[in-house]
């Protein structure tokens, strides 16, 4: 007899009919009740034991964690809190799970102590709730794109462009670095080396997108992405995914467009998916900021905020703009801020951003056309000469979420950059060819998807929002 899903019994699957349930056991309470769960819902099925029809012996090996297969009737639950329940007539113990080394008990567990364990935190109720939610969005990223005539994109992972300058790159090799060949220099001779030149780890698809996008039209990425950036933030991940749309013939408005549209839509498509888990984990949050001053805690629940981000339109402001509102700022003044905001071109520091979403505007803000400055050297430039059509969304509790720009399609234009930002224009033969050949104004963005499962899932530490993170220090897994 084959099994079926709990999320299926739950809905009345078999109902009143002899069904078979697989799973791991949450509880085994009074030797009568065991809460089932298979990791299809966040709902475990309730398992009803007659004592007699049992040995004891068996019945002792059922603890927290064990995976089981039960088969009864599944009938109309009379307890409260579950509509089915099974009446168990046949009871198979898979593996067991002694109390005694099980770290996964059913209480209450830090995220820290979870972390260490991340091989079985996903047995927990909230991680199980986290990457379903996780798993949710990842298809609604290819389902927005796919309806909407994107293509697939699937950007290199070793890379022999280092000129993207997104951030510290991890450098591949295929050298015995004990004992490495040298040129007549004394450096290292990248030439033996297994591609013939020095090679890195992708910080972003970008620019090898842009050159699909200049055939395919509208284009995305959707892969892993990696920074040796050694800062041990909550938002910043050694290994992460991210979602890289480029489009051919749209400007800076249409991009924003786009970058709202696709961030509501696959928000509402898990708002409507994953009802149960995201009920789940707008308690949790709840519960956690019971535990923090009154002035940290957020005046929405997670339910709120995220019916609030479908609800309203993102806020456009300029980085002129910003800079006054920053300038004029109560932390500004106070020299409450870390950086101080004085002067127009300065970068802005994520407390910056935060004090704009958070304490300024109250919602999501689109900030655009940065001082040309602080950008890469691929984003247009404008009329003032000064600034370039770039623009970051930013998120309330997340900060930046996405980064992207309309790009120079003016060859004359965007050698002229590369040359004054004194990067090696050999190197780009490929990327500047794009613009030589029909060359079209285009533009794309890049969202970092475990900052969009942050804020879907409500947690506030990106490292318990991917399955095995990569940081400083710890690649364990
Ligand atoms: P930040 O200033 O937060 O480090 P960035 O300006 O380096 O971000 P971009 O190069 O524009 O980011 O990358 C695009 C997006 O990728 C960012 O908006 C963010 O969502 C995500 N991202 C960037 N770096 C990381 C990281 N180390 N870990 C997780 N996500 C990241
Ligand atoms: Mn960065």
């Amino acid at each position: 007899m084959k099994h079926t899903k709990i999320i299926d019994l739950l809905s009345g699957k078999g109902l009143l009919h002899e069904v078979k349930a697989k799973g791991w056991v949450k509880t085994f309470r009074n030797n009568q009740f065991i809460a089932l769960n298979d990791g299809s819902t966040i709902n475990n099925l309730q398992c009803v034991i007659d004592l007699d029809k049992f040995p004891a012996e068996q019945l002792k090996k059922i603890h927290t964690g064990a995976a089981i297969s039960v088969r009864g009737t599944l009938i109309e639950s009379k307890g409260a809190g579950q509509s089915v329940e099974i009446q168990v007539e046949h009871l198979k113990i898979y593996g067991e799970a002694n109390p005694e080394e099980f770290p996964i008990q059913p209480k209450k567990h830090s995220l820290e102590f979870l972390r260490e364990n991340a091989h079985l935190r996903i047995r927990t109720n909230v991680f199980g709730a986290i990457m379903r939610v996780r798993s949710t969005l990842a298809f609604a990223v290819h389902k927005y794109f796919q309806e909407n005539g994107f293509f697939y994109f699937n950007a290199p992972i070793i890379t022999g462009s280092d000129a993207e300058g997104a951030g510290e790159m991890f450098r591949v090799t295929a050298l015995d670095l004990n004992n490495l060949p040298k040129d007549e220099e004394g450096k290292v001779d990248v030439r033996e080396d297994f591609f013939g030149k020095t090679t890195n780890l992708t910080v972003s698809g970008q620019l090898e997108a842009e050159t699909y996008a200049m055939a395919l039209g509208s284009v995305y990425t959707f892969g892993p992405t990696f920074r040796a950036e050694n800062s041990n933030t909550s938002r910043h991940l050694a290994e992460f995914w991210m979602i890289e749309p480029e489009v051919a013939f749209i400007n800076l408005d249409e991009n924003m467009d786009l970058a709202e549209d696709f961030i509501k839509y696959v928000i509402r498509y898990t708002l409507d998916k994953c009802k149960d888990d995201l009920v789940f984990l707008d308690k949790r949050l709840t519960e956690e900021e019971k535990n923090k001053p009154q002035a940290e805690r957020s005046d929405m629940s997670l339910l709120n905020k995220l019916n609030f981000v479908l609800d309203n339109n993102f806020k456009r402001v300029s980085y002129t703009e910003a800079i006054d509102i920053l300038k004029g700022s109560k932390p500004n003044r106070n020299k409450k801020f870390k950086y101080l905001i004085e002067d127009w071109g300065a970068d802005l520091q994520s407390e910056h951003e935060r004090y704009l979403v958070e304490k300024h505007f109250k919602c999501p803000v689109i900030l655009f056309d940065y001082p040309a400055d602080i950008k890469a050297f691929y984003m247009r430039m404008n009329e003032d000469g000064k600034t370039v059509r770039a623009m970051d969304i930013l998120f309330p509790g997340i900060g930046e979420i996405v980064g992207g720009s309309q790009r120079e399609e003016r060859y004359d234009v965007l050698l002229e950059k590369i040359r004054t930002m004194g990067i090696d224009e050999k190197e780009l033969w490929w990327y500047l060819d794009t613009r030589k050949f029909g060359t079209a104004p285009h533009s794309g963005f890049g969202l970092g998807f475990e900052r969009l499962v942050l804020f879907v899932t409500g947690m506030t530490n990106i490292r318990d929002v991917i399955p095995f993170p990569r940081t400083p220090q710890n690649a364990e897994f």
